[in-house]
């Protein structure tokens, strides 16, 4: 790799090598106490029917406020939680929190929690669940995990018992950021998902008149109709997009136009003032 970027680049590049270990050492020395110190915080992103445009649910979305590094993306500092298996513990308050926040609000409205491959193959990952539901009096019911494909490349049998226990105690657990990872439709036929999330990328890409992206999502669209599932179209910024992905016949929209992340406090409001969100 080194050898492409030409003569004399080779040294240049390794101290860059070196400066992203570097950086991601850091990074893991102080996740290591964030919990403790509770730097650890959520948001709350809306998603509304796509017909309706009311409030169904919100997804709970980790947030990092590092003493040492100021505000780290979850895009940064989860893939290091999951290799450190931090995300365990963390996976764990996220649950507690969201479930706990979600209680508070009116009984509509449902909590979308992600969830992580390391946190499924835990053998309490049910247990976990169970604890987070009865602490906070919170219905199974109003409760989605939300899991990527990423679950089904190793030990597939342990991830989807450990999602069926969660399914049978009355949670629904929701496919996200579909077409993005390793994609195999087989899965599908054994695991009754509730929701396939479209990822932003293929909405994006249609919005910009991709017909690859077009009949993707109306494929999706389809499948998922015939398995009995809905669609959430993920990363929906602009009423172009809304009518788009309406007209393609997803079911919820989540995305900046109808709300971008925001605190505990923003997302009491939105569920006391209306069930409409748009901000
Ligand atoms: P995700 O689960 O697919 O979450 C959606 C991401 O898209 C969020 O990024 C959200 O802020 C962003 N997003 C939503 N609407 C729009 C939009 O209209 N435009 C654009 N450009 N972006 C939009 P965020 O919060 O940075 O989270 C990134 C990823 O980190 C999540 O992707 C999820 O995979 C992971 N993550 C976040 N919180 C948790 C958690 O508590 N546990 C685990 N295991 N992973 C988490
Ligand atoms: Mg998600
Ligand atoms: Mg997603
Ligand atoms: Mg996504």
């Amino acid at each position: 790799r080194a050898k492409d970027l030409g003569g004399g680049s080779h040294c240049a590049y390794m101290p860059s090598l070196h400066a992203v270990a570097e950086e991601r050492r850091q990074l893991e020395v102080s996740l290591r106490h964030a919990l403790e110190r509770n730097e650890f915080l959520l948001n709350f992103q809306p998603v509304v029917d796509a017909r309706s445009e009311q409030l169904v649910s919100f997804e709970a979305l980790l947030r990092w406020h590092s003493e040492e590094h100021g505000l780290v993306s979850p895009a940064k500092f989860v893939p290091i939680a999951e290799d450190t298996r931090l995300i365990v513990p963390i996976g764990q308050w996220v649950l507690q929190q969201a479930c706990m926040q979600a209680a508070q609000w009116p009984s509509h409205v449902r909590m979308a929690v992600n969830v992580s491959p390391e946190q499924l193959l835990e053998p309490d990952f049910s247990a976990s669940v169970v604890r987070a539901l009865s602490t906070s009096g919170l219905a199974p019911q109003r409760l989605e995990i939300e899991v990527t494909e990423s679950i089904f490349l190793r030990d597939a049998s342990v991830a989807r018992n450990a999602l069926e226990q969660v399914m049978a105690l009355g949670c629904s657990v929701a496919l996200d950021d579909f077409g993005t990872g390793y994609s195999s439709l087989g899965y599908l036929r054994k695991l009754q998902f509730s929701t396939i999330k479209v990822d932003r990328s293929f909405v994006q890409g249609a919005a910009q008149d991709s017909a690859e992206s077009l009949a993707i999502i109306r494929a999706v669209v389809a499948m998922a109709d015939s398995l009995g599932m809905t669609t959430t179209a993920e990363g929906v910024e602009t009423a172009d997009e809304v009518s788009l992905v309406r007209e393609l016949g997803c079911t919820k929209i989540q995305g900046y136009y109808f709300g971008r992340p925001m605190s505990a406090e923003d997302a009491c409001r939105v569920v006391g003032r209306s069930q409409t969100v748009r901000a």
